[in-house]
């Protein structure tokens, strides 16, 4: 049979009998599901389907929307020894993430249209995932003046935030979030006020104490999140707060989300599974900014997730090379990678050790949740959506190994952790980027 150069270029694909959970559409079955050309497909136009049809096994898997990490530090341009968008997002990939979401803070700072460019074109070449660049708040990231967020807002940025830093002027915040109120965009905050913290580089309390480091109080963080809730319901615009890790935060958070304040918090990996007890040996790798917290404040990031008050999971994934990390720990750089361990972390202490949440929920907090703060195009397995997929065993037993690691750093103080549940195969755009 005649087939024109249109058909000959049509891919499909059917994923067999696996669990299709997909949070958006409150569906939750074992079923198949089928992908043409790139999107998800009713299974009736596979059969349509002119071309030769892949099959994927899922049976015993988890078929679920691809994840979506809204923090991600792909250090690409300007430090390209850490990271760069090829390793980046190969590392993301092996995490079971489809789209990844870029800080800022590079070298140039993406604070203008044309590193965005950059930043997309480079992704267009180099990521096997979907890259979406975020724009600084403030020129050059230093707190002074505002960036152009309406040309930034143009070159397709998803949200705009000083992450690494923190605006301190109240009312240069104020303007910023009007700003994005105006184009539209939401306003992430990595919360620390400057004053209280000062060259405080461990949580504030018994352990900085006895082993005598800077502390970092956990009011640093609060202000700051204090003052983005009053912003919010001044400007009546979403603000996120990034990475949030104490007690009060979460009662903060949790208080202004009741009266149906704009406000949003994300938790990381590390925030839960460790406490600044380990620290105790000046492994630089235990080293993070905000910092490892006390126990009360983990338990009160659990119940938080429990709740929904704090609603996205994300890992800040923040490459550093050796020689960077091999130095006292006053002088290290804060941070961590965690594309490739965040989701096995997440799927082990918040489902199966913990018991705080089920696999649906962790899901849509990785799918559903960032999709609808960022309004992305993704996070659902809905007939005619992109056809980003990530299969899932919430049963697998596995250890980390970071030489085995995809990204270009091996800062992650998760070596040799055994886990249980990660994601084996990513697909983007109906295309296979990765698998056990
Ligand atoms: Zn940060």
């Amino acid at each position: 049979m005649f087939r024109h150069a249109e058909e000959s270029k049509m891919s499909a694909t059917i994923i067999r009998n696996g669990r299709v959970i997909d949070p958006a559409n409150q569906r939750d079955e074992v079923a198949d599901l089928a992908i043409v050309d790139g999107r998800v497909s009713d299974l009736s136009a596979i059969r349509n389907s002119q071309s030769a049809i892949d099959e994927i096994d899922a049976s015993n898997l988890i078929v679920a929307p691809g994840l979506i990490d809204m923090h991600v530090h792909l250090r690409e341009p300007g430090f390209s020894h850490k990271e760069t968008i090829d390793s980046g997002t190969r590392a993301a990939a092996a995490g079971g993430f489809t789209t990844i979401v870029c800080m800022p803070n590079t070298s140039p700072v993406a604070d203008n249209p044309s590193t965005i460019a950059w930043i997309k074109d480079r992704a267009a070449k180099a990521a096997c995932v979907r890259v979406l660049p975020t724009g600084a708040i403030s020129k050059d990231l230093a707190g002074e003046e505002l960036a152009p967020i309406g040309s930034l807002a143009q070159a397709g940025v998803v949200a705009i935030t000083d992450d690494g830093r923190c605006i301190q002027n109240h009312e240069l915040m104020r303007r910023a979030v009007e700003y994005a109120r105006m184009v539209n965009l939401p306003l992430l905050d990595h919360c620390q006020d400057y004053n209280l913290v000062g060259n405080g580089v461990v949580h504030e309390g018994y352990w900085s104490t006895l082993l005598g480091l800077p502390g970092w109080p956990a009011a640093g963080e609060e202000a700051m999140v204090m003052r983005n809730i009053l912003l919010s319901e001044l400007c009546d615009h979403q603000i996120h707060c990034q990475h949030v890790t104490s007690v009060g935060t979460v009662r903060l958070i949790r208080e202004a989300r009741a009266r149906g304040v704009k406000i949003s918090a994300e938790v990381c990996p590390h925030h839960i599974a460790l406490t600044d007890a380990a620290i105790q040996n000046f492994d630089t790798n235990y080293k993070m900014n905000p910092p490892l917290r006390a126990q009360t404040d983990v338990d009160a990031l659990l119940e938080g997730i429990a709740d929904g008050t704090l609603s996205i999971l994300a890992s800040d994934h923040a490459p550093h090379a050796d020689f960077e990390k091999e130095v006292e720990f006053d002088a290290a750089p804060f941070g961590i990678i965690g594309l490739e361990t965040e989701f096995g972390l997440f799927v082990d202490l918040l489902v199966h050790k913990h018991r705080k949440i089920d696999i649906t929920r962790l899901i849509e907090m990785y799918t559903v949740e960032p999709a609808k703060l960022l309004k992305l195009e993704a996070g659902s397995l809905s007939a005619g959506a992109p056809a980003d997929v990530t299969l899932i065993d919430p049963e697998l037993e596995w250890t980390v190994k970071i030489n085995n690691f995809q990204s270009a750093s091996r800062n992650s103080p998760f070596e040799g952790w055994k886990l249980k549940g990660r994601a084996v195969r990513t697909i983007v755009g109906g295309k296979p980027v990765w698998a056990l």
